[in-house]
């Protein structure tokens, strides 16, 4: 293979480097992220990573330690249960998107405010734009709730858990575009709580399925 190919394949896995200064990022979905305080105190923003062409986007809560550090999502402890679970249904990061609903670590790993979600997910909504995902797996409450709403993080606070609704595929629209919305465990939760392993086997079943029907 030239070497031309071998660039033009690898170009959608390097598209958007995570880098808090890339002058990449001079868009005004970015200008509100720099805006917000948890910008000044994080080392990356953490774009996302994997494949922009796939058809599956996993979306995340937001970045931490490592992820901060390496400007890559889901490269810490949590990313590795999260690979696991991937190969149970023959799927690497090469087959996926994956994004967080915030870019910058919140500090020691607090939970998102809302105002820090209503400043990060219209970039993370132009992701989804430019990607055109067919499925959508949000991991835990935080990404499940924020879709579950339609996207108006107002609502999100009335919106059921992700104990109710794991595995229970929803049809969703951004912007024109349909989607299956598959809400999954967090995978740091089943660091945790061990129990909750054998429910995203099954839950992750229902993606393959649905991977296949694509
Ligand atoms: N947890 C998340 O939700 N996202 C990451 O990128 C890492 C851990």
């Amino acid at each position: 293979m030239g070497s031309e190919n071998l660039y033009k394949q690898l170009l959608p896995y390097l598209s958007m480097k995570s880098n808090k200064k890339s002058s990449e990022f001079n868009f005004y979905e970015a200008a509100l992220v720099k805006r917000t305080p948890i910008f000044k105190e994080c080392t990356n923003i953490v774009v996302g990573g994997g494949n922009t062409n796939a058809d599956i986007l996993f979306v995340g809560e937001a970045p931490g330690r490592n992820e901060d550090e390496q400007g890559i999502p889901f490269c810490g402890r949590a990313g590795k249960n999260l690979d696991k679970l991937l190969e149970k249904i023959n799927l690497t990061i090469k087959d996926i998107y994956i994004a967080n609903i915030l870019k910058c670590r919140p500090p020691q790993n607090r939970d998102p405010t809302p105002e820090e979600i209503k400043a990060h997910t219209p970039w993370l909504l132009k992701q989804i734009r430019e990607m055109k995902p067919k499925i959508i797996c949000s991991l835990g409450n935080y990404a499940t709730k924020f879709f579950l709403a339609k996207t108006d993080v107002e609502e999100m606070k009335n919106q059921p858990g992700i104990t109710q609704v794991h595995g229970k595929v929803q049809d969703i629209e951004i912007d024109g575009t349909k989607i299956k919305l598959i809400p999954l465990f967090h995978p740091a939760a089943i660091i945790y709580k061990r129990n909750l392993e054998p429910l995203w086997i099954q839950d992750m079943e229902i993606v393959k399925k649905y991977c296949k029907n694509n």
